[in-house]
């Protein structure tokens, strides 16, 4: 490889095609982050995570980005590029050189674990791109699992060996699950009441799609809902439920809650919980089962559209304390914002879901002296 020098001939043409892989490899990924990052609660200051991933749906898209990543990759360097060959060569010199490139990349390849062994040299491009789409992975709730290939979704549960005590040894990435010391849910009480700054909302009628993830009935909604909370704005990428409530309210629990993920454009997350007591129907939560789909980790598009002002109770006070994702990896510095009036679904609505999830609750955590502030 380190033979002779290229020829001023080939160098136009090597530059070319390490541009176009380049390139291939680049959209390929670029693309992936780009589809999945904006659909769900990914990372309080980058390192983020969401619990309520559509994992298969994820994993499969990711397959497909990748195949389509070689796909390019390949007509690149298949592609004799007319553009990048100076116009002296003609098509057999091409070929000729074409055949070169093609039979020293391989011998390259070839060559690659015998460096590797004898340099002790860092794991060869391909691995170092898996380890970056397993980090990737892990860090949307995907983790990987030594002896299990690549983007294998680690299972975690709300009862048993994989329950909540033992969610922070089931993966590295876990960890703040158990050692956090801001983590949620929590049992709100003894707030400072003090005059909180109303959230302002800014929701619109917006399309939305419903996933079953295994976890939770999670809704994805498109772009263009907002609140803005102390001159920070967040967007509205997801909502799903927990039954009973995660959080308790003076030692009260209800019967279930939803939880609006925000993101800002730093990627921190601000989740509004709106408490769902027994009572009457709620019509939003019943487009939401109207729209369940049939079978898991498959998105179901709705017909109509969702107004998310109509999610929210009449009044607006809340409590807000600083927390983590309620789910694997339990990533912390998450804002909360409890509404304090709880809204109200029908006895129906709420066995609709427990047919579905009879306790996806999360414990409550310490709150361990942290700052509660109670809105008056
Ligand atoms: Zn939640």
């Amino acid at each position: 490889m380190s033979s002779t020098p290229p020829s001023p001939t080939r160098s136009p043409l090597r530059a070319a095609r390490i541009l176009l892989l380049t390139a291939a490899v680049g959209v390929s990924f670029g693309s992936w982050a780009n589809d999945h990052g904006g659909d769900h609660a990914s990372g309080a200051q980058g390192a983020a995570a969401s619990q309520d991933e559509p994992k298969v749906i994820a994993k499969d898209s990711l397959k497909r980005k990748m195949a389509a990543g070689k796909a390019a990759e390949t007509s690149a360097a298949s592609a004799p590029s007319g553009k990048a060959e100076p116009t002296s060569v003609s098509m057999a010199e091409l070929r000729d050189l074409i055949d070169q490139k093609i039979a020293e990349v391989r011998a390259k390849q070839a060559a690659a674990p015998a460096v590797k062994i004898i340099n002790k040299s860092p794991k060869p491009r391909p691995a170092a791109i898996s380890s970056q789409v397993r980090q990737t992975m892990a860090a949307h709730g995907a983790a990987a699992v030594p002896g299990l290939p690549v983007g294998h979704d680690l299972h975690w549960e709300y009862t048993g060996a994989a329950g909540p005590q033992s969610w922070g040894q089931l993966n590295p990435e876990f960890k703040a699950c158990n050692t956090g010391t801001r983590q949620s849910p929590i049992d709100i009480r003894d707030g400072i009441k003090v005059q909180l700054e109303p959230i302002q909302f800014d929701y619109r009628p917006t399309p939305f799609r419903v996933i079953d993830n295994g976890h939770t009935v999670q809704v994805n909604l498109d772009a263009g809902n907002n609140i803005t909370v102390s001159g920070r704005r967040y967007e509205l990428v997801q909502f799903h439920f927990h039954r009973p409530s995660e959080e308790r309210i003076n030692g009260r629990q209800y019967e279930m809650v939803a939880h609006l993920v925000h993101k800002d454009a730093q990627g921190r997350l601000a989740v509004i919980a709106v408490l769902l007591d027994q009572g009457k129907e709620h019509p939003m939560v019943q487009l939401v089962w109207n729209s369940l789909p049939l079978e898991k980790s498959i998105e179901q598009a709705s017909p109509v559209m969702l107004d998310m002002n109509l999610m929210l109770p009449e009044q607006r006070q809340y409590y807000t304390y600083m927390g983590s994702l309620t789910t694997p990896p339990c990533t912390e510095g998450v804002l909360w914002l409890v509404m304090k009036q709880p809204a109200t679904l029908s006895p129906y609505q709420a066995s609709v879901f427990s047919r579905l999830y009879a306790n996806n609750a999360r414990p409550v955590q310490s709150a361990s002296g942290r700052m509660i502030k109670e809105g008056q």
